[in-house]
This record gives C-alpha cells, structure tokens and sequence, in this order.
C-alpha cells in the first residue's frame, strides 16, 4: 500500500527517503513541490530525475482529499465539502478579507464536546483527524485561493482552528500538522497569522503554548457565570473556568489572548452578563469577540438532518429555541465592554449565506 505523503513529518520523510536510497535533497525537493509550489502531480517535478521519481511514486500516495462540493457565496466566501478516505466527510472554510484570505479549518470528524449551540455538536464524535488531513485543508484552500486571486497575487493566508472539532483534544495531530504549515519546510505561515480556538482544556493551553509561543489562542467564553457556561458548554463542569482564567491571568504570553464570546438572545447577551465579563477579565491582556449567534445546521437537507440528529441526541427543547439577538443589543453589550476599557470586536459572521460561519460547520456522516 502506498503511503500518503502528508501524514509524514519533514524527519520521517527525510528518514524515508534515506532508506529508499534517494539523495537527501531529495526530501527538500519534494516538500518544496507539495508545501511550496503545492503541485501534486509527481510528473511535473521536474528537478527530480525520471528514476527518482518513479521510485517516488512507488511508495507514496500524493493526492489530497476529494473536494466533493465548493459552495461560494457573493462576498467570496467559500465553503469546502471534503471527503475523507474513509468517506467521513468534513468542511473547511475560506474568508476573503479586504486584503487577505482566512482559513477556517477543521481539527475533528464532529466533535465530543456537545456545546448547545453549535452545530458540529450535534453530530457527535466520530473521529480525530490526521495530521495530513489537517494539513490537506490548507493545502486545497491555498491552492483554490492562488486560482481566485488575481494572477501573479500572492495572497496573505491566516489561519483559524475554529472549524469541526475542540483542536486540543487532537493534540498530537494538530501540532504535526502545525509544525508543517509553519516550518519553512512547510507550507511557511508565520505563527502569528495563525489562531488556535478552544472551549478550553486547559493542559492542551499549556502544551500549545510551551510548543509554539508565537502562535495566537482564542478562548471560547461565551458565558461569564460558572453555572450558565457549564449548562451551555458542558465541558466546563471538567475544565474549570476559573481555573483557566487563573492560568491566562498568571502567564506571561507574546500575544493577547482573545476571548470569544457568542451572544444568544436572552440566554447570555444581558448588560449583567456584560458586567460580570468586564469584571471576570479584567488583569487578563485580551481582546474580545463578540459573535452573534449563527442559527445552527448546515449543509443539505438542513432540517431534516437536525431534527434526526436532535432526535438521536434526546436533545432537551432549550437547544432549538436560541436566537441571535438584535443590532442594538449587541451593540450595547460591545459599547459596555468598551467603556470599561477592553478591545472589542463584533463579528456579524461572514458566509452565513452559505452557512459556513462560526459554529455552522457538520456534515452528513
Ligand atoms: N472547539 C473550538 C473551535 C470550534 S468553534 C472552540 O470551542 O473554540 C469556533 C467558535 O465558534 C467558538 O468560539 C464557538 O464559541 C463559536 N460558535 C459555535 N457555535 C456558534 C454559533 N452557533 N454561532 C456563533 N458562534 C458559534
């Protein structure tokens, strides 16, 4: 069986190219190919010799995932359907910003973690992704991005784990995967246009961190009370809030950390709640998002698939009565929060037309 190239480290792919008798630079070569130039298509490299190649070949698989459908919406947002080997499917996203493109990748085939009010919970756990196939995602979004950039455009790419999945419960995987996106090996994305988000487990913090200081790290709050955020992110009654904020507040770190916040109508979106996040933040250099929710599901057949998934769940009626609240209240949750001095930025999501905004990633699996 052929092995697929993306799931190897540069050292093991170095290693391989050892034992396949193969010069060293050979491992150079083809990483420039793949991560640089982001050709696939092993008869075009054309600095490697015939032979070489061939040998090539013969041991690795090179294709990335199957893009099974590519949803665009008339901002320039994209949406990617992509098939896995497996045919578990997942979704990634690319945002066209005024003068560089973000990627929204996925970490994780659904997500264990059941927050009520994303739909990637709804889909359950199926199964951490590989490294090459976190890696395969910014590789097809680069290449599709190079193809809708005027030509001769070399497009800035930035880069947000806030796709499928809790990132640091793929730990492993996600850093395998970083260590090629921002080696220059790799693809060569500084670490700081690329942004981890979690729900918070808070070893995971730590290692991310002590691995790759320069990268930046997104807190998903989304509530200021202990009680609320459990009821909305069950797995804060595991991960502590308060001992995650202890640890934000005693690290010293190169980067702000920004804390995510999604504002559900009537449930967390009061000036109480915005009260008592100024006063729980405060002493924590940050920065704070504030998300209007995004209505839940995506995909095809929309309806159907979230009243059988919500079906298989026994899901309480709560979790389908969120709504996103209106302008000025969310203008005057920002305008609190910034009269007590934080940094605040309210993203009215992009790609909702084609569901692809925050916490409307699933896939039919
Ligand atoms: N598991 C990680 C990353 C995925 S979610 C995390 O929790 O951070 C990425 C972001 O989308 C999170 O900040 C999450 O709070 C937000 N989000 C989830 N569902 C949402 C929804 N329905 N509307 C708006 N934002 C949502």
């Amino acid at each position: 069986m052929l092995k697929w190239i993306y799931d190897l480290s540069y050292e093991e792919l170095e290693k391989d190219i050892a034992h396949l008798y193969l010069p060293r630079f050979v491992a150079d070569q083809v990483c420039r190919w793949l991560y640089e130039k982001n050709i696939n298509d092993i008869a075009c490299w054309s600095n490697i010799s015939k032979k070489n190649r061939e040998t090539l070949s013969q041991t690795y698989d090179i294709r990335l995932n199957k893009v099974l459908e590519v949803q665009a919406d008339r901002e320039g947002n994209r949406k990617y359907l992509i098939e896995l080997k497996d045919k578990y499917k997942i979704e990634a996203v690319l945002i066209k910003e005024k003068k560089h493109f973000t990627m929204c990748i996925s970490t994780q085939v659904g997500c264990a973690l059941k927050c009520k009010f994303c739909a990637t919970g709804r889909m359950g756990f199926k199964r951490n992704l590989s490294s090459g196939e976190i890696l395969s995602q910014a590789l097809l979004l680069k290449k599709d991005a190079a193809e809708n950039s005027a030509p001769g455009q070399k497009e800035k790419i930035n880069i947000v784990f806030m796709g499928m999945g809790e990132p640091l419960l793929n730990y492993e995987n996600l850093s395998r995967a970083l260590q090629l996106i921002t080696s220059e090996k790799g693809i060569g994305i500084s670490p700081r246009n690329i942004t981890v988000s979690t729900a918070g487990i808070l070893d995971g913090i730590k290692r991310l961190e002590k691995d790759f200081p320069r990268l930046k790290l997104s807190f998903s709050l989304n509530a200021p009370a202990a009680a609320l955020r459990e009821e909305l992110m069950p797995i804060s009654k595991k991960e502590k809030l308060d001992d995650i904020l202890a640890y934000f507040r005693h690290t010293p770190r190169k980067h702000r950390v920004t804390f995510e916040y999604v504002l559900i109508k009537g449930v967390n979106d009061s000036l109480q709640d915005a009260e008592k996040t100024a006063a729980l933040l405060r002493g924590i250099p940050c920065k704070i998002n504030l998300i209007p929710y995004n209505p839940g599901g995506s995909g095809v057949n929309l309806e159907s698939k979230v009243l059988l998934a919500a079906k298989r769940l026994n899901a309480p009626p709560r979790e389908w009565g969120f709504e996103t609240p209106a302008e000025p209240e969310v203008e005057a949750f920002c305008e609190y929060l910034h009269s007590r001095g934080y940094t605040v930025i309210i993203r009215w999501s992009k790609g909702r037309e084609i569901k692809s905004a925050c916490g409307q990633l699933a896939t039919e699996i």
